[in-house]
């Protein structure tokens, strides 16, 4: 929550011109900035493979531990843990809130109830205004938000999502869980019998019965059951709806330590480890699971390629579009003429110079509209930190039996000696 509400007031500085936030997503002029890093809307495959990395490592995450991510990770439950803190401050725990429920509308009543709602409602602002503090500057929203000219862009965002937050995480609850999240149904194929997951022991537990009988541990008080966010009885094995959040385990230790009997009757543990007796397998011997190894296997793979990629991120974007009105022109000197519309694409921060080269081609010569030859065949090009810009090229070249050959523009960065190549072709007739 502290990175999530936080990290969209650290500033980086880009020079002028730039956003000077280290994480935002600058929608106006379409890009993404992530530190030193800028993503352009050509490069969102970067996001792409962030995307597949985050559900991957999900997989393996679940394959070893169970839902670790629904009960302490997903904002979803980390905001209804929140809301439900808020509701017991002001309302008492559960069986209090129920009694609440029922009794009629008077003025404690009215009292508690609206203090729990304004509570939830600055809780759903805030987190609003930190979501949009990623797109928008956070300062700058901030400013705008005192002053009261806040876009209307902005004003709709901070609206949708104060009342969505608020539904969602005061309303809707478990629900959100069961009903709307993709995650609990496909969490079966990946657990496995060693996976730690929150579980009864039944072995210990069974037959229930009351504390003065000679029978199993569980008591049959159901306090698990009732202080289950999602509403189930873990005793029943594991469902589709358990988050892992251990709520049932912690009620239930505290009814062990009552009437004197070992804690752990519900407990982070797996399958295999209730049926062997003991309290949990070692993590590493789940981790050589085949299921484990293949999903670690494929996240390498994937990271590796993410690391690469950005290794080799390009600064400069090249496009080369041949004119094809007319594809060739016959000079007075008989030599062929071919133009060509070079787009170049600044994608770093700093000032760049390059030098444009042409290969492929035994005798020419060649011009870029309005810039002067360097030195031999070369001409320099200046581009300012992130412009893009179109430079129209004529090549001329001796005629030749070819009907067309291959060309390459090379361009070389000054500075890093860099080489950044395109290709198209060269019609002679
Ligand atoms: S809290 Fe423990 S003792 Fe009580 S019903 Fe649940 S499992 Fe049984
Ligand atoms: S069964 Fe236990 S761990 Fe699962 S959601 Fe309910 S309280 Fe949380």
């Amino acid at each position: 929550m502290l990175a999530y509400f936080f990290a969209s007031w650290i500033r980086w500085d880009r020079g002028m011109g730039f956003p000077n936030q280290a994480i935002i997503i600058d929608l106006p002029s379409r890009k993404g900035y992530f530190f030193g890093l800028q993503i352009w809307p050509d490069e969102i495959y970067f996001i792409t493979i962030l995307l597949i990395l985050a559900a991957l490592g999900l997989f393996i995450f679940t394959t070893l531990f169970g839902r670790l991510w629904c009960g302490y990770t997903c904002p979803h439950t980390v905001f209804t843990d929140i809301f439900i803190k808020i509701e017991t401050f002001f309302q008492g725990d559960r069986n209090e809130r129920i009694t609440l429920d029922n009794s009629c509308l008077d003025k404690k009543k009215f009292i508690k109830k609206s203090l729990t709602y304004i509570s939830w409602l600055i809780v759903a602002f805030f987190f609003a205004f930190a979501w949009v503090a990623y797109f928008y500057d956070a300062m700058d929203l901030a400013k705008d938000f005192y002053s009261l000219s806040i876009s209307f862009s902005g004003i709709l965002w901070l609206l949708s999502l104060t009342f969505t937050t608020y539904v969602f995480a005061g309303v809707f609850r478990e629900k959100v869980c069961i009903y709307m999240c993709p995650y609990g149904r496909f969490q079966s194929a990946m657990i496995e019998k060693s996976t730690t997951v929150v579980t009864y022991n039944h072995l210990r537990g069974e037959p229930r019965g009351k504390v003065s009988e000679v029978v199993g541990d569980c008591i049959d008080c159901y306090k698990c059951f009732l202080v289950c966010p999602m509403g189930i009885d873990i005793r029943d094995g594991l469902q589709m709806e358990c988050i892992g959040c251990g709520l049932c385990v912690d009620t239930c230790d505290e009814v062990m330590e009552k009437i004197k009997r070992p804690k752990g009757l519900i407990a982070y543990s797996s399958e295999d480890a209730v049926k062997s007796s003991s309290i949990d397998q070692p993590t590493l011997k789940k981790i050589s699971s085949p299921k484990s190894i293949f999903y670690f296997l494929v996240f390498c793979v994937v990271f590796g390629l993410a690391v690469f990629s950005l290794i080799n991120k390009q600064e400069l974007s090249i496009i080369v579009i041949k004119e094809r009105a007319p594809l060739f022109t016959l000079t007075p000197a008989g030599t062929i003429r071919n133009a060509y519309t070079l787009k170049l694409q600044n994608k770093s921060l700093s000032q760049k110079e390059y030098l444009l080269s042409i290969d492929g081609l035994d005798s020419y010569k060649f011009k870029v509209q309005g810039f002067q030859q360097s030195s031999g065949r070369e001409f320099i090009i200046s581009l300012a930190p992130e412009l893009e810009t179109e430079l129209k090229i004529f090549i001329e070249a001796n005629n030749s039996s070819f009907h067309e050959q291959k060309i390459e523009f090379t361009l070389k960065d000054t500075s890093s000696h860099k080489l950044y190549n395109e290709t198209s072709v060269f019609i002679f007739n």
